[in-house]
């Protein structure tokens, strides 16, 4: 008996119960199609959930297929970062495939259209091609050399492959229609001359095969049943069909396109990410305001967070664009859930307990909605830091923080009242004389004293240095028509801080999650000197109208 169709949760499994119940396919093969020219972004993680995850779904098999048709850009750097990328999303492939394995087939079949007169060696060059190509409105105008027999093409095509001919010189093209009112399939080029090295087949070959051209033939060589792709592709359709069906592909591998996943505040093709790099507006591809696997892994994003933001921006066929804020609130929901609390203050300023002696260790909760994760303790002086701005010399109406003849609260520890501001020769608050209220502790407080504002602290004998690290947006704003991000860029997008912090956040593995309490979530790390580096995950503060 067959086993019962999956429930269908967006349009492409739809298709796919379709072609299953219609007998079409019985096992779902996909493919993650990236080629190697950069590192992967959040864009891919939503092709990822797409290709690996319907696979999943159905209890099929999805290949990591390179897609290295483009020899001048591909470096096998990128083969591994990306493979490596696509692991730490928590996906696997079932093979690995190259465009570059299937580089012979290809050409064979290039041979093959030759032969039935289904292709043609152009002598026109790119810029003629496009020339000739006509407009949305205006039909293209055919090569002169559209007509040369089966047998000069042929010969030219060998002379191609064997390195006759310059770069440009020659091309290879399917005999379409130069009136479609598709571009596309207006005679595509589907060979170009290129005499370059490639990153696995070397100089083996001095010619290469067109995307358009190659991708449905691997896709068939492979077994593919759904090809997805982004919606970029729709207009290429037609041609990925046209070259299934000259070469009588059975069964032929069926493209259905998705929406691209877009973001607010930042760029996300390859091609502009290369050019942060390049141009040091970042540290590099592994940069934490980069949208980049690489960078969102080295910000402290865990990978279910990326994924649920993929997953919860749907699989459609219109595109959009998601609010940062969004992404921004799916990691915060990770964490909230995840990161253990800790106390940090990004700008320190000195306390003093006048009326408290000795020393205690006081008892802090791990996690307020794990209570399961118990206390941990945390030493208590008469020497504090707190942060410069929860005091105010010049505080407004209602502040709740601490002021002069102010009283506050110390997270998890004493009510504190400020008795006096010392000041240095310029005005600026060097330090606070404060007095606490014995009777105040958390959880035992009997001083009867209501106060409002909570604020965090670090205790000044064990308290170590702690470089903390915020970060803004790449992109300052949205776009408008026709400009160049370049003009948009968020000059303020990291800011270094030297604080205060809780020594506990020095003694904890690297790359843990935390929330330092009222400032965000930060990722531990070392500098290379061994110093404590506390960089910031996302913000507390949600913007993000859910
Ligand atoms: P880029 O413009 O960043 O270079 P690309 O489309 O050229 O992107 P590929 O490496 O060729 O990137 O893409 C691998 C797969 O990931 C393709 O199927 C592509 O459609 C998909 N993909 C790329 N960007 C996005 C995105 N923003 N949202 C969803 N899928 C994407
Ligand atoms: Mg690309």
């Amino acid at each position: 008996m067959a086993e019962p169709l999956k429930e269908a949760t967006n349009f492409i499994e739809q298709i796919i119960n379709e072609d299953i119940e219609s007998g079409k396919v019985t096992e779902i093969q996909t493919r993650f199609p990236p080629e190697p020219n950069g590192y992967l972004h959040i864009g891919h993680v939503k092709s990822m959930l797409v290709n690996f995850g319907t696979a999943q779904k159905y209890g099929g098999k999805c290949n990591l297929f390179f897609d290295d048709t483009n020899p001048s850009k591909e470096k096998t750097e990128f083969v591994d970062a990306i493979r490596r990328d696509i692991h730490w999303i928590g996906y696997d492939w079932a093979k690995e495939v190259y465009a570059s394995d299937f580089f012979d087939t290809i050409y064979a079949y290039a041979e093959r259209l030759i032969t039935e007169g289904k292709a043609f060696v152009d002598d026109l060059s790119p810029e003629e091609i496009s020339a000739t190509r006509g407009t949305l409105t205006q039909p293209g105008t055919e090569s002169p050399y559209k007509n040369r027999s089966a047998e000069e093409n042929l010969k030219l095509f060998r002379e191609m492959r064997a390195g006759k001919y310059a770069d440009g010189e020659k091309c290879l093209r399917a005999k379409i229609d130069m009136a479609s009112p598709n571009m596309n399939m207006r005679d595509p080029v589907i060979y170009r001359i290129l005499h370059c090295t490639h990153h696995r087949t070397g100089d083996k070959w001095c010619i290469y095969p067109m995307y358009d051209y190659a991708h449905p033939i691997c896709d068939y060589l492979q077994g593919v049943t759904h090809s997805l792709c982004t919606l970029e592709f729709e207009d290429h359709r037609p041609l990925y069909d046209w070259v299934g069906i000259q070469l009588g592909f059975s069964p032929k591998p069926r493209q259905i396109e998705f929406a691209r996943l877009a973001v607010t505040n930042t760029v996300m093709s390859k091609r502009y990410l290369k050019k942060l790099v390049e141009d040091n507006f970042v540290h590099g591809w592994d940069d934490p305001r980069m949208p980049t696997i690489a960078g969102l892994r080295n910000r402290g994003v865990p990978p279910e967070a990326l994924l649920s933001f993929c997953e919860k921006a749907g699989i459609v066929k219109a595109n959009s664009v998601c609010e940062s804020g969004y992404l921004e609130s799916c990691i915060r929901d990770n964490l909230n859930e995840n990161a253990e609390r800790a106390m940090a203050v990004i700008s320190p300023l000195k306390v003093v307990l006048t009326n408290y002696e000795g020393e205690e260790e006081l008892e802090f909760p791990r996690h307020p909605l794990k209570e399961e994760l118990g206390v941990r303790k945390t030493a208590f002086s008469n020497e504090l830091y707190i942060d410069e701005s929860d005091f105010s010399l010049d505080p407004p109406p209602k502040y709740q923080r601490l002021k002069q003849g102010g009283y506050v609260r110390l997270k998890n520890a004493y009510i504190i009242r400020c008795d006096e501001v010392i000041t240095d020769s310029d005005g600026k608050v060097k330090e606070l004389r404060c007095t606490y209220v014995p009777e105040s502790r958390s959880s035992h407080d009997t001083s009867g004293i209501k106060v409002k504002g909570t604020i965090q602290w670090v205790n000044a004998k064990t308290g170590v240095d702690a470089e903390i690290r915020r970060y803004g947006y790449l992109l300052k704003d949205a776009a408008y028509p026709g400009q160049d991000f370049s003009e948009r860029m968020n000059e303020q997008s990291e800011t270094i801080f030297y604080g205060k912090a809780e020594p506990y956040l020095a003694e904890a593995k690297d790359d843990t999650a935390f929330q330092l309490m009222r400032v965000g979530y930060f990722k531990k790390c070392t500098d290379e000197h061994g110093r404590l580096v506390l960089s910031e995950i996302v913000s507390l503060k949600d913007n993000y109208n859910k």
